[in-house]
C-alpha cells in the first residue's frame, strides 16, 4: 500500500465515543489495534490514547483479538493507566528551573511564573545584594564594599539618587548581618 492510499484511508472526522470502556469523552485520537492490523483503529480521548501509547509495548506481541480482550479486561487496562498517572503525579508541583518557577500541571505541561518578588526585609536585602544563602561573612562584606564603592555619592558627584541607594545598601547590610551573623 502506498503512502497516499494510507492517507486517503483516513476516515472522515466524525463524533465518536472513546473506545475505553465507560469513558464518555469523544474519541478524537486513533491508535492502531495491533502491529499486525495497523489499518484498524481504536478511537480514544486524549487521556486514553496516551495511556494506550504508553502500554503499546505491552500489547505489541498480541493478536488483534488478544488486544481486544485485554482492553476489555479493566484490571489489565488500569495498570498502564495508573503508571502513566503516577508518572505525571510525580512531575507535578513547583520546580526551580534556574530561569524561574515552573508549575507542571496535570497534562505535564509547564507554566512559567515570574519569579516571586522579595517581600521580607531580609529577602529584599538578599535581592539588593544579589546573594543567596548560605552566606559567609566575608562574602557579605566583600559584596557590601563593592556596592558602596559603586553607589557612593562621591563617585556620582553628590547625586541624591546615589545617596538614597547608599542608604538602602547600608540598611540591607545591617539586616543581613543581623539575620545571618548576629553578634
Ligand atoms: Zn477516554
Amino acid at each position: 500500500m502506498s503512502r497516499s492510499r494510507l492517507a486517503y484511508a483516513d476516515p472522515p472526522p466524525v463524533q465518536r465515543p472513546c473506545d475505553h470502556p465507560g469513558c464518555a469523552a469523544n474519541g478524537d485520537f486513533r491508535a492502531p489495534r495491533s502491529k499486525t492490523t495497523l489499518q484498524n483503529f481504536y478511537w480514544f480521548c486524549l487521556d486514553h490514547v496516551r495511556a494506550y501509547n504508553a502500554a503499546w509495548n505491552f500489547y505489541a506481541g498480541m493478536s488483534a483479538a488478544e488486544v481486544e480482550a485485554e482492553i476489555r479486561n479493566d484490571t489489565v487496562w488500569q495498570r498502564p493507566t495508573w503508571r502513566l498517572g503516577a508518572r505525571i503525579a510525580s512531575m507535578r508541583g513547583t520546580k526551580w528551573s534556574g530561569f524561574g518557577l515552573f508549575d507542571i500541571d496535570d497534562e505535564g505541561n509547564t507554566k512559567v511564573h515570574s519569579p516571586k518578588r522579595p517581600t521580607s526585609p531580609q529577602e529584599k536585602a538578599l535581592s539588593l545584594f544579589d546573594l543567596q544563602p548560605p552566606l559567609t561573612l566575608i562574602a557579605l562584606r566583600t559584596r557590601y564594599k563593592e556596592l558602596v564603592k559603586r553607589h557612593h555619592p562621591d563617585t556620582h558627584g553628590g547625586d541624591r539618587d546615589a545617596e538614597e541607594r547608599l542608604k538602602e545598601i547600608n540598611q540591607a547590610y545591617s539586616t543581613l548581618k543581623a539575620s545571618y551573623f548576629p553578634a
